[in-house]
Order: C-alpha cells, then structure tokens, then sequence
C-alpha cells in the first residue's frame, strides 16, 4: 500500500485549486481530483473581489488574473429611464492596492490556478470521482474511481471537500446542509449586445425584479442576468426570449446577438451544519451557496481555501499543534453565514413581489437612491462589505491583543491593509511576519528572522502609531498586536500557534 497523504483535495474549482495553490507554496504532500474530465468552459462567477486578489497576491496568482480580465470602474443604474452613474469601489477601499472589481470569467480564472499549479509540477488527477471516504486508524481511507473504471483506495490524514453543492465528501462525513430554495428561475446569457455603453456594470430596476449586464469580455463581450418574469409560463431558453425581455425592462432599444451559452437556473441558500468534522474539511459551495447577488461565491470559497491552507501545512509538518485547524471553523463559519444573510437581503429587495417592495422599486428608489449612494460614508461601508476587505476574525481563538494595545491601527484579527503601499507585497512571503514599528533604536535586541517567522522593521511608517509590534498570519490577518518593546506575549501566542517554529 503507498504511503499516506497529508491531504486529499476533492474538488478542482476555483475552491481546490486555491487551497492546492497554497499547500504547493508550502511543499505539503496532497493530490487533488475532479470527477469532471475537463475544466468548466462557461464562465458562472464573472467577477473577483480585492480581498481575493489580495490574497491571491501572495501566490503570485494575482497579476495573471488582473492582466486578463478588465476591471469596472463604474455601475450604471437605470431607475425606471433615470440614469444613476455610481463609481465602484472609489471610497472604502483606499487601503488596498486592488480598489477594483475584476471582471473575468470563472473558467479563465481557473485556467490561471491550473497554469500556476502546473509550473509547480502539480497535476489536476482529472475523471478521478471519490467514491467513500471512511476515517480509520488516524487516517481516511478513501475509494476513488478512475476514468478507466478503475478504483484506488488513498490514505490521507485530511480529506477538504471543495467538491460543491452535491458534496460527496459532507454526506460522508455526516455533515448536513441546511437552508431553503427560492422559487423564482433565473435566465443567463454570456452574448453580444449593441446599444449598452461598454466599461460598466448596468442594473436596470423594475417593479417586477431587476435586470443585469456585467462586462465580461471573454468568451462574450457581456454577461446578462434577468428573472424569469413571475407568472409568466415556463418556457424554452432562447435569444428570443431574453431579447424580449430587454425590450420589456430596458427603454435603451438594445440588440442582443451572438451567444455562446444561454442556461436557467434556481437559487438556493444553505449551509453546512459544520466546516470540519474530525479529519473532513469542507470548503467553498460545499460549505455554503447562496444568491450571486453582490458576486460573493466564489470569493468566499477562495477565501475559505486560503484560510485552511495554511493551517493544514503548519499541522502537517509539525510546526503547529492540531488546535489550529479548529480555528477554521470558528473563523470562516461567520463569514459563510453573513454572505448569506446579506446576499439574502439584496435578493428580496430585488426580486420579491410584495406590493411594498414592488412599490420600492418603482417609486422610492429613483427618488432616493441618488441621495443614498451620494453619501460617502454609506458608499463606503457598503463597498468595504462587498469588497470582503471588511472581514476580520478579532473573536477568533488564534487572534489576541497584547498587555498593552497600540492606540490606533488595525487590531488582532483585522486584515493587514496595504499602508504604507507596498507593506502586503513585503508581508507576502509564506510563514509569519513579525512587524516592529517606531524608532530602529527601541529594538536593538530585536529577535532574529527564523523558520516561519519573518522580521520587519517598519520605522514610523507603519498602520501603528509610536512603538507596537504585531504577528501578521500567513493569511494576512493580524493574529497578535501590542504596543511597546515587551515581547512577552508575543513569546506566548508563538509558543501557543506555532510552537514547532
Ligand atoms: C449559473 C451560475 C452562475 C453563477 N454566478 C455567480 C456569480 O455571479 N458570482 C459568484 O461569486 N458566484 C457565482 N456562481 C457560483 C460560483 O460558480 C461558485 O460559488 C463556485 O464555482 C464555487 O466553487 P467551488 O470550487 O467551491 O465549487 P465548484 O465550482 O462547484 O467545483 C466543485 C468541483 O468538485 C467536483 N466534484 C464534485 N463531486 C466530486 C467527487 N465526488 N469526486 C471528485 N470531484 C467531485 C466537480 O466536478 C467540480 O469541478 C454561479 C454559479 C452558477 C451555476
């Protein structure tokens, strides 16, 4: 029998090829496989968020995403012939060095993971279907079957299931899958339109529900979403009928041409009971789904592989206790469900047909939305939510504030923003950070960069005022922070997360 595995990723979407991503930086001993022959070619989730190319950075993913796609800059609404021109991300945002949604299609974002994993030597185990997965003597033995037929039994020590909604690893590990359907059917097409003006994002609000175009680019210039008009018979999915529908919701006279795929589809939002159950892992839709509203998914199942990731290298190599991986769970389980609140709420007042809602969107919202989205500081928390650089983790376990806090800057927990620019990219590196700020004089008995901890000195310019220190994970969150030289409970925290250093 071959030896064991550290990890089994089941699953290559944009979920496992993140988490392999990262388990290749960190040289831990996986295989990922996909029960699909071939990667996705439509291109489902068309738009990528700056936290997730901050993340992404790290890996040195992110410049091959950004040089493919086209960022939008702007969201046009159309309130009933009324034009409202809304700049994304211009405030809330100042902090990272991507203030900009990325528009480019699932499949190419995939493509660039697959690419990077293979100059890593890292092969995607393609028509490769886990079967069972039973845990056994500290391990799981799991069945996979091969495209030839053939089956093969694998031990692994984890097995992270990014396999998505119908997850074959969550039912084996007994996990359930809570939530509910929405009734309404959405209609999609990636196609050509004439008479749009290109560079944004449009949304035109009716009373019956709302209508998107999103600038895709590749393998169509847009990609527009509508809801299957309420009460309306079911019917066939062709050019004609979303033709008709932007006659009936748009006043603009476009011409929809050329698509390369036209599909309908209903919602659900759920979640899983549990992120991690003993030696399974679940990550991405297998852990959540819910509404597209806000283009949250795929972003928070990236987000959810490079929280793991990490964790499981320090656990399998000994530097990290198995504690860690609890974390997980205590971290990415809140933000699993708060996407799904919200894109919940974005979803009803879009969509619902209450006669008040529907009143909303006829007459209040060309009244009062300009005066909304004129106010900065509603734009900006707004944005900052959607852009997931608001997420932080301070009542996580592995995040903690020393004796003394620094007066301002970013807290245990937070995310370490980009300030003074450049400080992500000189964080980036695999492993720990420690950072020490204020005059170079105060750490003259500094500690020594080693193993897994790396050693920055920041001088003044820095997110904290006078003299801190603070831990930045891997991940880029700010796992310890305090202010003055006492390195004390610094020594602790290290010796509690990562005694193996
Ligand atoms: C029509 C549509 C439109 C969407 N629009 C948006 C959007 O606008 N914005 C957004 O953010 N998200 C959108 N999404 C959601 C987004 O596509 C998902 O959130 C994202 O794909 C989740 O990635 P994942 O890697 O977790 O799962 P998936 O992409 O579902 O990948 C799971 C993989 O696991 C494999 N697998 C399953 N079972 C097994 C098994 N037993 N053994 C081996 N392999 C297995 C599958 O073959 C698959 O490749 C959309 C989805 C759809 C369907």
């Amino acid at each position: 029998m071959t030896a064991p595995l550290d990890v089994l990723i089941v699953g290559a979407g944009p979920t496992g090829l993140a988490l392999a991503t990262q388990l290749r930086a960190y040289g831990t001993g996986f295989r990922i496989v996909d029960r699909s022959l071939d990667r996705a070619r439509e291109s489902r989730a068309p738009a990528i968020q700056p936290r997730t190319l901050e993340m992404l950075a790290g890996p040195g993913v992110t410049a091959d995403l950004v040089d493919r796609g086209s960022t939008a800059v702007r969201l046009q609404l159309h309130l009933r012939g009324r034009l409202l021109r809304v700049p994304v991300f211009d405030v809330g945002c100042d902090d990272s060095p991507y203030p900009f949604l990325l528009f480019l299609p699932q499949s190419e974002t995939e493509a660039v993971l697959t690419e990077r994993l293979a100059e890593g030597d890292v092969r995607v185990e393609r028509g490769t279907e886990l079967l069972s997965a039973e845990p056994r003597d500290a391990l799981v033995t799991c069945r996979l079957r091969h495209g030839d037929g053939g089956e093969e039994s694998v031990r692994a020590r984890y097995v992270v299931g990014c396999d998505g909604a119908h997850s074959t690893v969550r039912a084996q590990a007994g996990i359930g899958f809570q939530g509910y359907s929405y009734p309404q059917t959405f209609l999609l097409a990636d196609l050509e339109v004439d008479g749009l003006e290109p560079g944004a994002a449009h949304t035109f609000m009716t009373a019956d529900g709302l209508l998107f175009f999103f600038p895709l680019g590749t393998p169509a210039t847009w990609r527009m979403i509508a809801m299957h008009p309420p009460g309306a018979p079911a019917e066939k999915v062709t050019l004609t009928l979303f033709q008709r529908l932007a006659d009936n919701w748009t006043t603009d006279g476009l011409t929809l041409r050329d698509p390369v795929w036209m599909t309908s589809f209903r919602l659900h939002n759920r979640g899983a009971t549990h992120y991690r159950k003993g030696p399974f892992f679940l990550a991405g839709d297998a852990a959540h789904i819910h509404s597209p509203a806000g283009g949250q998914g795929m972003n928070t199942g990236i987000q959810d592989a490079l929280n793991l990731g990490w964790k499981l290298a320090h656990v399998c190599r000994g530097a990290a206790p198995e504690e860690l991986l609890e974390t997980y769970e205590a971290e990415r389980a809140p933000v699993g469900h708060g996407v799904r609140r919200l894109t919940d709420r974005a979803f009803t007042v879009g969509t619902n047909n209450h006669p008040a809602l529907r009143l909303a969107r006829n007459h209040l919202a060309p009244r009062f939305a300009p005066l909304l989205l004129r106010a900065p500081g509603l734009r900006a928390r707004l944005f900052r939510t959607v852009s997931e650089l608001g997420i932080h983790y301070r009542r996580s376990p592995a995040s903690r504030t020393g004796p003394h806090r620094p007066a301002a800057g970013p807290r245990a927990g937070d995310r370490l923003p980009d300030q003074p620019a450049g400080l992500q990219r000189r964080t980036s590196a695999p492993g720990y950070h420690l950072l020490l700020t204020g005059p170079a004089h105060h750490w003259t008995r500094a500690p020594l960069t080693h193993g897994l901890v790396s050693v920055h000195h920041l001088g003044a310019d820095s997110p904290w005022p006078g003299t801190a220190h603070a831990l930045v994970r891997p991940d880029g969150y700010v796992g310890y922070a305090a202010r003055g030289t006492d390195l004390t409970g610094l020594w602790a925290y290290l010796d509690r997360w990562l005694p193996g250093r």
